[in-house]
């Protein structure tokens, strides 16, 4: 049974692994700083206490799963974020990415469009004291135009191809990160960088597994309710 600083070491480790993919065989120490902040434990069902700190994805229930904390880590890195950021999270499941990302940046606003998920997560956020994180229930396949445009967007469920949207609503300089690919087979961890002329140029760091994001862009009361 590891304990958090166990699974930091962890992540260190398999970056080290993944360097020959990732060019970088490090995370930054701002990123580790709060990883470990953040009680995982907090976030995971109460009968896999045991496996919280475990560098594994975990069922949160409703088919979803809370992602590998080396996977957080490394998106949230690969994000590049500032203390003046405001970021977008689409599929915030549990909160647990959130929460990470809350204690780098100025706001985040997440999106889960399982309404139990998003209700859960609103309330652990709260319990919790992360008061710079908004979880708004609603399809996030064409990200949040509300509050857009955003400094850092970090996808947490694979679509099949990047929605323009996404990358409509990143501000010069910004940086989307995102697995993209088949349900059920590897997708590729892909980073889109929108310079200051707003030109895209696109990375792939990293085979990865992810649930698929849903495109319930032809009917989506969930979204309609919430905005
Ligand atoms: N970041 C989460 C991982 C959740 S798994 C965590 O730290 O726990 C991905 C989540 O994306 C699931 O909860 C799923 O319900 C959600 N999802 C899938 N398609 C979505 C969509 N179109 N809009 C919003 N959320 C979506």
């Amino acid at each position: 049974m590891p304990n958090i600083s166990e699974m930091i070491a962890t992540i260190k480790l398999e970056a080290k692994g993944a360097a020959p993919w990732t060019g970088s065989a490090e995370i930054s120490p701002r990123v580790l700083a709060a990883m470990a902040a953040v009680p995982r434990h907090a976030f995971v069902p109460s009968n896999l206490q045991y496996s919280a700190y475990d560098n594994g994805p975990l069922p949160i229930g409703h088919g979803q799963t809370i992602s590998q904390p080396y996977i957080v880590a490394l998106m949230t890195d690969l994000l590049d974020l500032h203390e003046t950021d405001t970021v977008l999270e689409v599929g915030t499941g549990s909160g647990y990415q959130a929460a990470v990302l809350s204690r780098l940046v100025r706001q985040v606003y997440g999106m889960e469009n399982i309404s139990a998920l998003a209700i859960s997560a609103r309330r652990r956020m709260q319990r919790l004291g992360y008061e710079n994180v908004e979880v708004v229930w609603g399809n996030g396949f064409n990200g949040l135009q509300q509050f857009a445009p955003y400094d850092a967007i970090l996808v947490a469920a694979a679509p099949q191809q990047v929605p323009e949207a996404l990358i409509q609503q990143l501000k010069p300089g910004g940086r989307l990160v995102i697995p993209v690919g088949n349900p059920g087979y590897s997708q590729d961890l892909k980073v889109f960088l929108k310079d200051n002329r707003g030109e895209v140029s696109v990375k792939t760091v990293l085979p990865v597994a992810f649930v698929p994001l849903l495109d319930l862009t032809m009917a989506d009361p969930a979204s309609q309710a919430n905005s």
